[in-house]
């Protein structure tokens, strides 16, 4: 029934299964030039006393459909990343390149605007102002994008960061918006180490505290709890406000670039902060993620690895 059953080591088993009892898999490959020959899956059991069963199922075709998908899969995720690589770099040139000429149009209307504020009528001086503000906004957005597009070029300093002063700097930072936005930021308990690069989270805690206060109802100041804890060598480091909150149907899109839920006139934004965010954990080896209660408020949560020092 089964040739070589010595030879492949089968035999032998059949003997163990025999005196055991236990029931074994046993199952056969062989590779011919880094490829699957043949592959048989075996299963020898004992039946009673004296009987033993072996189920052979010879799965070849089966394991060699699965390599070829593997190996043709590894080839399209190298084939997207060169794209992904190109589309970048695209970008960055673009909005490197579209710069300067928007500096012109901006500049010129706001030069118009001020010394011929007399000479022209009154529509034509309003307009001119229109042209000045979407030059701004079109400003910050190109200036994002190139922020986006240049996350991942220069190199990396993956290194034991301290979240107490990394919250401190960017809290810093946002010194200005905390005031005018009422707000009210707490950090709960000490704050852990994590490996991390120190620009890149430096960044993500910007965002996401930006974020938390600016998606508040205009009645309730935003109140935030920073807080970190460790599990299993990695710290989640949480971002809970008391905001508007996200629905769970937009956990996923608001971390695509572009991607807002409200108009400007609700809330400014341009929709990449939170493209940053997921760009630089990332490019970390970290994982952000988000529970929210529309309403109530959210909590993102980012995932890095515990830093021993
Ligand atoms: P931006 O803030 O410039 O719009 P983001 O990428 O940072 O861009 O955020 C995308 C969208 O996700 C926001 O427009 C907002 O609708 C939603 N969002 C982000 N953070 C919060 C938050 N803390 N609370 C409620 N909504 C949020």
């Amino acid at each position: 029934v089964f040739p070589g059953v010595i030879e492949i080591g089968l035999y032998d088993i059949i003997v163990q299964v025999c005196k055991s009892g236990l029931s074994q898999h046993h199952p056969l490959k062989k590779y011919k030039d880094n490829r699957i020959a043949f592959w048989t899956d075996n299963y020898v059991y004992r039946h009673g006393m004296d009987e033993i069963v072996v189920v052979f199922e010879d799965v070849t075709q089966r394991e060699k459909t699965l390599e070829e998908l593997e190996r043709r899969v590894k080839e399209r995720t190298a084939e997207l990343e060169t794209a992904n690589k190109e589309l970048e770099s695209f970008a960055y040139s673009v909005s490197h390149d579209l710069r300067a000429p928007l500096r012109a149009i901006k500049g010129f209307a706001q030069i118009i605007s001020e010394r011929y504020a007399g000479a022209l009528p009154p529509e034509a001086g309003r307009y001119f102002d229109f042209i000045v503000r979407a030059g701004e906004n079109m400003s910050i957005l190109i200036q994002d994008l190139l922020d986006y597009s240049r996350l991942g070029r220069g190199a990396l300093k993956i290194e034991a960061v301290s979240l107490a002063q990394t919250v401190d700097k960017a809290l810093d930072t946002l010194g200005s918006k905390v005031k005018e936005e009422r707000g009210k930021v707490t950090v709960e308990g000490t704050l852990h180490f994590v490996e991390a690069d120190v620009t890149l989270l430096n960044r993500v805690l910007v965002n996401l505290v930006e974020n938390a206060l600016t998606y508040h109802p205009p009645e309730r100041p935003p109140e935030i709890n920073i807080s970190s804890r460790r599990e299993d060598g990695y710290v989640y480091l949480t971002i809970k406000d008391n905001g508007i909150g996200i629905d769970r149907k937009f956990y996923k899109r608001i971390f695509e670039i572009f991607q807002r839920l409200h108009s400007a006139e609700d809330y400014p934004g341009t929709g990449i902060g939170l493209a940053i965010v997921r760009k630089c954990v990332d490019l970390m080896g970290g994982e952000v993620s988000l529970k929210s209660t529309p309403g109530e408020g959210s909590v993102f949560s980012v995932k890095l690895k515990e830093a021993l020092n």
